[in-house]
């Protein structure tokens, strides 16, 4: 038994660890748990859990379903909000029975995009920036769409308890080792945003996913529901999950940073920005994975709908923020809290990096607000937009050599399955708005 697995089981036994909790992620992005007593540690750290893979969506069919997970020991995390016995978990990786990765795996998945990136000599940091409703629940414990504020953005509500909840959350995301750097009520009532600390591409995936874990169990200890659901009302913004993206150079700078060039930005930085526009229509399916991703890409809520950039507007699908030096960095606009984070970065740093292979050169920016603009000017002036619905992305993800690439065969076929029965679901329903429509018309 190593040295580090040692000081593990004496932290568990100090600390007064009993359960533990034992995490991966399917294709969707769902989290999922097996829970050890810490008695079982020593035999799990030595040998893995196996568990049947076919029941997990996206992953394998009956006749191949034993797999097993590895608990990755870095991650280890206690519960700030149990008490003795406490709660921890670890994030594990996913085996195949013959000792191999399963290349299904979302977590293997981003690994493999981060050694190619590394292999140019970067590495990806990211920051997001979630976004999340907290809803009340009725009488029975079910979501409503009621919301306990009419907040707006940054707004201080001192008797509100969504902003009590936030402070919890950002509280105990802080015992968790995260660095908050900023929390905020968002745009529309009931709309909260929580930002912590960027880092490399696994621990921020690692970390979205930790962080919608504990914005839920936060939020249901006080009475209210949270939800990454991108696009709850009509007529209010949705809750995007932007992405602040940049690269270092192996000596720790940033490979963005150009203070030769116009607008500071190095050449790496422009092809990333050519490459993230290149492949934009095609990672879009898993920066937002569901129907209800596109009711959010709609004009005049700050969530994009078009693929350009800007230095300054918040229309368009990429923003480069006015920090420079060591934080030059692309903000990422499209992509929503529903999305799987492992794959969303494998896609959009496979996006970044094809750009740079090539040289991709993005075209000039655009400074005016692109809501105005009419359908007609759009064209006139050449610029795409993103896909309009799920089954227009799953196209553009299908037909890409690239996004394959990013996610390997396995977790694109799969992954395009999920995905077109959850538009066939959608498409055979009868909405209110057509009753409405229709009804009466014809
Ligand atoms: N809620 C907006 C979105 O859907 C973003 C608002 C903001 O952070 N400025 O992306
Ligand atoms: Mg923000
Ligand atoms: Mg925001
Ligand atoms: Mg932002």
């Amino acid at each position: 038994i190593s040295d580090e697995k040692k000081e593990l089981m004496d932290l568990i036994e100090a600390l007064d660890v009993e359960l533990i909790h034992l995490q991966f992620t399917d294709i969707i992005g769902i989290p999922k748990n097996v829970t050890i007593m810490a008695h079982q540690l020593n035999k799990v750290l030595e040998s893995g859990i196996t568990f049947d893979g076919s029941s997990i969506d996206g992953f394998v069919r009956v006749e191949e379903s034993d797999m097993y997970l590895r608990p990755d020991i870095t991650t280890f995390t206690v519960f700030p909000w149990t008490s003795s016995p406490k709660e921890a978990r670890m994030i594990c990786d996913v085996y195949n029975m013959d000792g191999t990765p399963f290349e299904g795996c979302p977590r293997y998945i981003l690994k493999q995009a981060v050694k190619e990136s590394e292999a140019l000599g970067y590495t990806m940091n990211v920051g997001p920036e979630c976004e999340f409703f907290l809803f009340h629940t009725d009488s029975n414990g079910v979501p409503s769409l009621e919301v306990h504020d009419q907040a707006s953005y940054f707004d201080l509500a001192p008797m509100d308890m969504g902003g009590n909840a936030r402070n919890d959350i950002s509280l105990t995301l802080k015992q968790m080792g995260f660095k908050i750097e900023a929390s905020h009520h968002e745009v529309a009532p009931g709309q909260h945003e929580i930002d912590f600390e960027y880092a490399d591409a696994l621990k921020t995936a690692d970390n979205i996913m930790t962080f919608k874990m504990v914005v839920r169990i936060i939020a249901q200890r006080h009475g209210l529901h949270a939800t990454f659901m991108p696009k709850p009302h009509i007529g209010i913004s949705g809750s995007g999950m932007h992405l602040n993206i940049s690269l270092s150079n192996p000596n720790g700078t940033n490979a963005f940073y150009d203070p030769k060039d116009e607008l500071q930005m190095s050449s790496t930085a422009y092809h990333f920005l050519g490459g993230l526009l290149t492949h934009a229509k095609a990672f879009t399916a898993l920066t937002n994975p569901t129907v209800n991703s596109y009711k959010r890409l709609v004009p005049g809520y700050e969530a994009p709908i078009l693929i350009a950039w800007s230095l300054s507007n918040r229309s368009p699908l990429i923003r480069v923020p006015s920090g420079r030096s060591e934080s030059t960095r692309l903000e990422l606009r499209s992509p929503d809290p529903s999305a799987n984070p492992y794959l969303a970065l494998a896609a959009t740093l496979k996006a970044g990096l094809d750009g740079i292979k090539n040289k991709i050169e993005p075209p000039a920016q655009i400074s005016n607000n692109l809501y105005e603009y009419s359908d007609t000017e759009i064209d006139e002036l050449n610029i795409e937009r993103l896909p309009s619905n799920l089954y227009e992305a799953l196209k553009e993800f299908s037909q890409s050599a690239t996004m394959r690439e990013a996610i390997g065969d396995h977790a694109f076929k799969r992954y395009k399955e999920a995905a077109m029965y959850e538009w066939n679901e959608y498409s055979k329903y009868v909405s209110q708005w057509e009753l409405n429509r229709y009804l009466r018309k014809f």
